[in-house]
């Protein structure tokens, strides 16, 4: 439900998201989108004074939103003709102007078509889009590959848009990867494969675990030093 204050002269509009929780959240998105989580059983008007209460703070949390957004934005530039890394690879970006939107990643190229070209964020959402079946797909393979050398048993795998991790298992043994992962050099991608199928043994980061990672892949801490270093730059 969307509703709207004012707060300070200014209006703030706010997507209201009510369910079973106990306390309030408010979130801060990209475009100045506020969504704000509350009890289903808080009143609406209960629910306005806490983000009119919050309207500065939800000001700085939108600041800081857009200055991350502008800093990935500087760091990845995608015009016709910007670089981007597929598996560690540099490819140019080429955009064209095409009815139906629809990738092709070669050796030296990314082409890229799309109605609008000039779009940046229809070329940012596409690019990402592109790279997340290709992310995907790789994963599988390598999971296939790898897997026989490590064994455990594991459900679902996909591919998820994380800002901060790698990947992850959960306790239902579902496996999930960092889209941005494909960027990255292959060794780099297998390492977090690696590291979350050791996972299905040992479900901590103990020695025991490290072992796991080191037998069927020794030079893993070159790649997980890797991923601190130049994680940040992945991505578009
Ligand atoms: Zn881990």
């Amino acid at each position: 439900m969307k509703r709207t204050v004012c707060a300070g002269g200014r209006r703030i509009e706010y997507v209201l998201i009510q369910s079973v929780r106990r306390d309030v959240l408010l979130q801060a998105l990209p475009e100045g989108v506020t969504r704000v989580y509350a009890p289903k059983a808080m009143r609406l008007r209960d629910i306005d004074e806490l983000v009119r209460g919050n309207a500065e703070r939800l000001g700085a949390l939108h600041a800081e939103v857009d200055r991350k957004l502008d800093e990935d934005r500087r760091a990845h530039p995608v015009a016709d003709g910007s670089r981007i890394a597929v598996e560690g690879k540099l490819r140019t970006l080429r955009l064209h102007a095409g009815a139906r939107t629809r990738a092709d990643v070669g050796e030296k190229a990314f082409d890229l078509w799309l109605p609008h070209p000039e779009d940046e964020q229809a070329v940012r959402a596409a690019i990402r889009a592109a790279l997340s079946r290709r992310a995907l797909e790789r994963i599988r393979e390598r999971i296939a590959a790898l897997h026989p050398a490590i064994g455990g048993e594991y459900g679902r795998v996909a591919v998820r848009d994380q800002r901060s991790r790698w990947g992850s298992c959960s306790s239902r043994r579902n496996l999930n990867f960092n889209w941005k992962l494909i960027m990255a050099p292959p060794q780099a991608l297998d390492y977090v494969v690696v590291h979350e199928l050791c996972h299905l043994h040992e479900f901590n980061h103990s020695p025991r675990f490290w072992a796991r990672v080191r037998a069927v892949m020794p030079d893993y801490e070159i790649w997980k030093k890797w991923l601190k270093a130049h994680g940040g730059e992945l991505g578009v």
